[in-house]
């Protein structure tokens, strides 16, 4: 049985593996450039941030009907179930399927009708995270605000994912109030490629509880003495990390610095059909590769727990983190 675990960093759009793309393609009549699955595969061997965004954007075709959210979903929520996930807070990225004609609607019901069988079918609680895409306009977001109302009672907060550098938080400073005026729960992306300053951003301007990646706060000896005294979970994605060059190797990822200079740390896949594994992969990872002991590992584990939104079901989250502490690594 593998460690109980919260996955709070993850694209539902990154988990599109390549038999899923052609399967969703064949029953959508959508042309794929490659020949079959195994062309398809080498193509996710992707060398730099560029190629694999063009890859990710050319692959959402396939995603036309609820049928195809429903599937995605699904398919998600029965790997993350065999890696121990038993809750996951979910990202989607609407602009991406609204820029081609898919409606905020057929997305979120089409995620829904996964995520609200999840904990039957697969044993898996979920939450659901609405994205701004930050190299699109702040008017955009504000758009995408607007078109999720009908949907909110499914939507527990909002993020912002994308290309970083030259779109710091500040840009979204509106629609951030907005959402927050409408209960939701806030999280952005900040200091993957971006500065440390756009940590600080994110939390001064943005009002965001927890930080998605934020890896670079490294470099600001104050923001760490903060992120530690106020206990800001930072939601980390090593093999993400090294696919896309934010570290060179994984034996040099800060992971094991962070967590001793006590940072709230947790351990995600990002996108992990394309980065190299889910979260349980990813633990497995960091364990080898960096050594971590089992009491390291047990500390991920309750993080993830401690930093999810499970704040209306604490009697839930008090369960998962027995499940942790009642781990037995043998
Ligand atoms: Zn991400």
């Amino acid at each position: 049985m593998p460690l109980p675990k919260a996955e709070l960093h993850l694209h539902i759009e990154g988990t599109l593996e390549p038999e899923l793309a052609f399967e969703l393609a064949t029953r959508n009549g959508v042309e794929l450039p490659y020949a079959d699955t195994d062309e398809l595969r080498k193509a996710y061997q992707f060398e730099d941030l560029q190629s694999f965004l063009n890859l990710y954007y050319e692959l959402m075709a396939v995603l036309r009907t609820e049928q195809d959210f429903t599937d995605l979903a699904n398919a998600y929520l029965a790997r993350a179930a065999a890696q121990g996930v038993r809750h996951a807070e979910i990202f989607f990225d609407p602009q991406a399927h609204m820029a081609r004609g898919v409606g905020m609607g057929t997305v979120v019901e089409g995620l829904w009708r996964a995520l609200g069988d999840s904990e039957a079918a697969h044993g898996v609680s979920t939450q659901l995270i609405m994205c701004f895409l930050r190299d699109e306009s702040a008017e955009s977001a504000l758009e995408t605000l607007e078109a999720a109302k009908p949907y909110l009672d499914r939507i527990v907060g909002i993020g912002l994912d994308s290309a970083e550098v030259g779109h710091p938080p500040v840009k979204f400073r509106e629609v951030y109030d907005a959402a927050a005026a409408l209960g939701l729960r806030r999280v952005a992306h900040a200091g993957e490629e971006g500065p440390p300053e756009y940590i600080t951003e994110a939390l001064d301007v943005l009002g965001v509880e927890r930080i998605d990646h934020g890896l670079r706060c490294l470099e600001d000896e104050a923001l760490v003495a903060r992120l530690v005294r106020d206990r800001i979970p930072l939601t980390l994605c090593p093999l993400s990390n090294v696919r896309l060059r934010a570290v060179d190797v994984l034996s040099e990822h800060p992971l094991p610095v962070m967590m001793d200079a006590g940072l709230l740390c947790t351990v995600n896949s990002d996108d992990p059909a394309y980065f190299g594994g889910y979260a349980g992969d990813n633990f497995d990872a960091v364990r080898k590769t960096l050594g971590l002991g089992e009491d390291r590992l047990r500390e991920l584990a309750r993080n993830s727990f401690v930093a999810s939104f499970l704040e209306h079901d604490e009697e839930r989250r008090a369960r998962y983190l027995a499940e942790v502490e009642a781990y037995d690594f043998r």
